[in-house]
């Protein structure tokens, strides 16, 4: 494992990926309504960002074609975004996307209602968002890696969902993918030691059922719940500094 510390100076480049990337998300989130396609979400998201002066992170990253991956009801991560996918009233979405610019990347994600839904999926949805918040909280200087996955779980698992083991946050830096992994789930004061300089991406995905995952099968992205319950994701990446968490991916 190696992990690349930041400077303050570093910390301060990554804002602007991380502006531009919570940026698109939140405009491409406004777009999403019942009859829209996730290709059309996706289009309106790969524009901002070049408009914005920087490139998709997603976009080619091991093939990948989209500048958003969007990841519908029972669909964990990693949706292909198509002309064929339009959202309908009741779905829930969740849409994660990265940003390049200066040599550094920013990624984020978030669960969105298409018009109402169930106040099962409303919950879901909540409990995710709140279940990163308490992982963001948890990501303090000389803390340790397991005290996020414990305030991730403890919130999730507290609401009677399932977190996923198979996919985890991640560092993050010049490359999307950075040691250290970044389990949803842990023991508090276990796993390495959290320092000043260290960034990473901290992303639940919360299932209504159990956390198990099945997939990606023939377009080699998908991931979906094994027991086809809803699942939700939500992700902010976040620099740890002497004085706490960092939220990047902010605008
Ligand atoms: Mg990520």
């Amino acid at each position: 494992m190696q992990i690349h510390y930041k400077t303050p100076d570093q910390i301060e480049a990554m804002k602007v990926a991380g502006r531009i990337s919570a940026k698109a998300l939140r405009k491409t989130g406004e777009l999403v309504r019942p009859g829209i396609s996730t290709l059309e979400l996706d289009r309106f998201a790969e524009n901002l960002i070049r408009m914005e002066g920087a490139r998709p992170a997603f976009l080619g990253y091991n093939g990948f074609v989209g500048t958003i991956c969007s990841s519908l009801n029972d669909q964990i991560v990693h949706g292909i975004p198509s002309l064929d996918v339009i959202l309908q009233e009741g779905d829930i979405i969740s849409i994660d996307t990265g940003a390049i610019i200066g040599g550094w990347v920013g990624d984020n994600a978030a669960t969105y209602a298409v018009g109402s839904v169930s106040a099962a999926a409303a919950r879901l949805i909540e409990v995710t968002e709140k279940a990163m918040w308490a992982g963001i909280e948890a990501a303090q200087p000389h803390g340790r890696l397991g005290d996020i996955g414990h305030a991730v779980q403890a919130v999730a698992e507290g609401a009677g969902f399932g977190v996923v083991r198979e996919y985890v946050g991640h560092g993050i830096g010049h490359d999307m993918h950075e040691d250290p992994n970044v389990p949803n789930f842990g023991k508090r004061g276990t796993g390495i030691k959290l320092r000043p300089g260290m960034v990473i991406a901290i992303e639940p995905m919360v299932n209504a059922g159990s956390g198990k995952t099945r997939g990606p099968y023939e377009d080699r992205w998908t991931v979906y719940s094994a027991d086809g319950s809803l699942s939700a994701h939500f992700e902010r990446t976040i620099a740890i500094t002497e004085e706490g968490p960092l939220v990047l991916t902010c605008e």
